[in-house]
């Protein structure tokens, strides 16, 4: 085959339209596939995944892509096409495929192990299943290679040139931070009611608000959809089909609210690719830490702000009258922001919910490392959910067994969520300061500059840096606390009349 960068990047858009069909595979298996495909459904996955994998590792793209990165001729973005995907193809080569095969075995028995030992409430029973995952990360990090750190191997799998050098120092005082703000919080005298409780939010009119949302957001219909899952995600097939999905609950109106806002902002980052990255490993977040820093931006930072519900909150009231009688915007508001330490991570509020993360991580490592009997995991977790948020779990369910992430094998996952949190920060106040009128748009419920704004620093970029070099372009300084704690101390400080 020949030794040009057409031909390469002929291969490029091979291997991204496979990933496309991936997608829309996976995509109908998680809302429309009839029940009885699930079998079916599997082998079709795993068949396109063994031609992804095949196309991947072909010599002849090793030595073309050694040769391209030779090449002087080539422009900034040829040049980064380059370096992704010989990241990618590095990693997957250097793993035997006798060791994919073992993981993926050990992955559905830990799934197994997991769902049972849940149902019985008892750590023990996942325990053997956790042991052979952890045993063969360890000779998979070894095989990606470190410098003496495993994680990072693993860590490069989600947050690619982030280390736990870098994470550490920032994920500890971000913890150190937020143990004696929740103190404070829960022992504020003012209390906030949770006046949603025991309504009922009609189906259909939830539907209809949670597509007036994405209008307002400026996610275009006409190159995505959104349907209904039991757990929302983004998905899709190319940035011009980019599909999200919700979950209604007739008793809690939050979850839809919430979710669409979330995926959204997944979705805005998906269709905000540039035209001239498309079908090449550029149209791509350069990190799900960034990624998820677009969802919690809209769902957050935006989405439980007193501006935009200065603007919504009429709307939905006109949505759901009954229900809502009653509730001003400031009750809706606290209803929405609630800080409250409690077991379950999906369940927790902003205050609270890295310190589920840290935990998660902390113990993750001692994991990796093999510092930590594996029988002594749901006490060790335990003792740091009283530490960290002051609750006990009662059981193992509702403690150490609660997330699916490493009966899958997904360690190094975990962060991601916080480093999205952190990001998120401090990309507002970098959009504050190029749009000064930032909270009247919101007020007026005008999202259009803000997505905009992300559009043009952000989704257009792709895959060109790295994620902590983009985020320092953007705002002037890479990974920081600093935007967080005070976007934490600023907001809950007046919603529960404290100073923090
Ligand atoms: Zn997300």
């Amino acid at each position: 085959m020949e030794r040009t960068f057409t031909a390469l990047l002929a291969r490029m858009q091979e291997l991204r339209d496979l990933q496309g069909i991936i997608g829309l595979a996976t995509w109908d298996q998680e809302t429309y596939m009839p029940a009885k495909a699930d079998g079916a459904r599997a082998h079709q996955l795993s068949t396109l995944q063994g031609l992804y994998h095949e196309r991947l590792v072909e010599p002849w793209l090793g030595e073309t892509l050694a040769w391209a990165a030779e090449q002087p001729g080539l422009e900034a973005d040829q040049r980064a096409m380059v370096r992704v995907l010989t990241q990618e193809r590095d990693r997957a080569v250097r793993v035997p495929q006798a060791l994919v095969k073992a993981l993926a075995e050990a992955q559905s028995r830990g799934l197994a192990a997991w769902r049972q030992a849940r149902k019985e409430k008892r750590f023990s029973i996942f325990q053997p299943a956790l042991a052979r995952i952890l045993e063969l990360r360890r000779e998979q990090a070894d095989a990606y290679g470190h410098d003496g750190e495993r994680y990072d191997a693993l860590l490069e799998g989600y947050e690619p040139g982030m280390r736990v050098a870098r994470l550490t120092p920032v994920l500890t005082a971000l913890r150190e931070a937020l143990i004696p703000m929740v103190a404070a919080i829960v022992a504020a005298p003012r209390r906030v009611p949770e006046v949603l409780k025991g309504r009922h939010f009609d189906g259909e009119a939830q539907w209809r608000f949670t597509l007036r949302l994405l209008e307002a957001v400026g996610f275009d219909l006409e190159a995505g959809r959104q349907d209904r899952s039991i757990h929302p995600f983004t998905g899709g097939t190319h940035p011009s089909d980019v599909r999200l999905t919700t979950r209604i609950d007739e008793a809690n109106p939050l979850n839809a609210l919430f979710s669409t806002i979330h995926e959204a902002g997944h979705g805005l980052y998906e269709q905000g690719f540039s035209e001239a990255h498309y079908r090449t490993p550029l149209a791509a977040a350069p990190s799900m830490g960034l990624h998820e820093s677009q969802s919690r931006l809209w769902e957050n930072v935006v989405g439980r702000s007193l501006a935009f519900w200065e603007h919504f909150y009429p709307v939905l009231q006109e949505a759901f009258p009954q229900a809502l009688a009653g509730v001003d915007v400031g009750g809706f508001h606290g209803a929405v922001n609630r800080v409250s330490p409690s077991l379950i991570r999906t369940e927790a509020d902003e205050v609270t919910y890295n310190l589920h993360i840290v935990l998660r991580y902390e113990m993750e490592l001692l994991l990796i490392h093999d510092e930590l009997p594996l029988a002594d995991v749901p006490a060790a977790w335990n003792e740091r959910m009283k530490r960290y948020l002051g609750v006990t779990p009662p059981d193992d369910t509702q403690g150490v067994l609660q997330d699916i992430h490493w009966a899958w094998g997904e360690f190094g996952y975990f962060p991601t969520y916080s480093l999205g949190n952190l990001y998120s920060a401090s990309l507002y106040r970098a959009a504050e300061r190029a749009l000064p009128d930032l909270t009247g748009h919101l007020r007026r419920g005008e999202l259009l500059p803000l997505r905009d704004w992300l559009r043009t620093h952000i989704h257009r970029q792709g895959y060109r840096l790295p994620a902590e070099e983009l985020i320092r372009q953007v705002t002037g300084r890479g990974l920081t606390d600093t935007d967080f704690l005070d976007y934490l101390r600023s907001k809950y400080g007046a919603l529960y009349g404290i100073s923090l």
